[in-house]
């Protein structure tokens, strides 16, 4: 382009008028072509002169700044005839970063480049956030891993002492302390170094059934009774049984302790064109909206001796089986969470 001005511009003279017309059109055309996309980029640009007065923006500058570029010009302390790079924070019409260039054209002009980059930023400072939690995740899990070593001791040596002590109740309460707390590490180093689950083709049925095994002295000492639903034949997932198993323990569990003496747990499992299903409904003292919304965020309990791990557990090990968990409850009226797993077939669809 620039040669081919400087081309015209040496050989105007002897140009004839017929020629120069076809240039004309050519070079308008041209011109035209190019306001369009001035106009239509994203980015903003501006020209200003020696004196920083604005010679030429496209649209998109005054939608960056928020404002007339004319009323923002003196803010933004634009450096003339210099190469320069900076951020500059927005707070109107909303929060953001812009990135502002400056580029010398000439002795006379300077180009000025604005960006929006909030969300880069968001996204480094994400990023380096992940990174830093991961660096007190791994320290925590460490200690909550050599708090583990002694308790056993505790609890081997508590033990031994009830075998030559005899019944006493103060031993008793210090082995349900030392059962507690190994409870507690358990389900924090679980949160913390979660394992990947260990698919297998398997019925989701089965898990369930395990669980309910486990806990029967539990509901039965509590008068709660548990029904069972399988609606026809259910098609095969693939699951890890053993954590599956620990899902079902923990909802299960949180029902039981949703109910005071006495009432029902449906357990309902189904499947359509894409999913199994599983509803575990109990008829407890369900949830107000608020606690429904930080639910499965860790370290959020109402219980005197929760932990408020289970449900991010939970979910996050229906997550790694491809599934998702849901919940639906009112204040009073019991509470349904729902696990979706893929059915088998479908997994095999995608991966192909
Ligand atoms: P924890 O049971 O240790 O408190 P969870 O993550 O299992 O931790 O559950 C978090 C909280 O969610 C519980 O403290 C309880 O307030 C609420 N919650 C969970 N399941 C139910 C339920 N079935 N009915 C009523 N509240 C529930
Ligand atoms: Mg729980």
């Amino acid at each position: 382009m620039k040669d081919f001005f400087r081309g015209v511009r040496r050989h105007i003279e002897r140009l004839d008028v017929t020629h120069l017309r076809e240039e004309y059109a050519r070079l308008s055309d041209e011109a035209a072509s190019l306001d369009a996309l001035f106009a239509t980029l994203a980015e903003g640009i501006m020209v200003l002169d020696r004196d920083g007065a604005i010679l030429k923006a496209n649209p998109a500058v005054s939608r960056l700044l928020g404002m007339d570029p004319e009323d923002a010009i003196d803010a933004l302390a634009i450096p003339l005839g210099k190469a320069s790079k900076r951020e500059i924070g927005i707070t109107y019409p909303d929060a953001r970063t812009l990135e502002m260039q400056t580029v010398p054209i000439d002795d006379a002009k300077t180009l000025v480049h604005l960006r929006d980059v909030s969300a880069e930023k968001e996204r480094t400072e994400e990023e380096l956030r992940v990174g830093a939690t991961r660096a007190v995740r791994d320290l925590a899990a460490g200690v909550a891993h050599e708090i583990g070593n002694p308790l056993n001791a505790l609890s081997l040596n508590l033990q031994l002492l009830k075998r030559t002590a005899g019944d006493d109740e103060s031993i008793d309460e210090c082995l349900r302390q030392v059962e507690r707390l190994e409870g507690i590490l358990r389900g924090f180093l679980q949160a913390l170094r979660p394992s990947k689950p260990n698919l297998a083709p398997g019925s989701v049925a089965e898990p369930v059934r395990n669980c309910l095994a486990t806990m029967k002295a539990q509901l039965e000492q509590r008068h709660i009774s548990v029904t069972l639903d399988l609606a026809g034949a259910i098609p095969p997932v693939a699951i890890d049984k053993d954590q599956m198993e620990q899902v079902f323990f923990n909802l299960v569990k949180n029902s039981l302790e949703a109910m005071r003496d006495g009432g029902e747990i449906d357990i309902d499992i189904s499947s359509d064109d894409n999913d199994v299903v599983v509803r575990i409904s109990d008829d407890g003292l369900g949830m107000g909206a608020e606690q429904v919304a930080h639910l499965f965020e860790p370290y959020r309990t109402s219980k005197e001796h929760g932990t408020g791990l289970g449900l991010m557990i939970s979910q996050r090990i229906v997550r790694d089986h491809g599934g998702s968990i849901a919940v639906e409850s009112n204040p009073g009226e019991g509470t349904s969470f729902t696990i979706r797993l893929p059915r088998l077939e479908r997994r095999v669809r995608e991966l192909k």
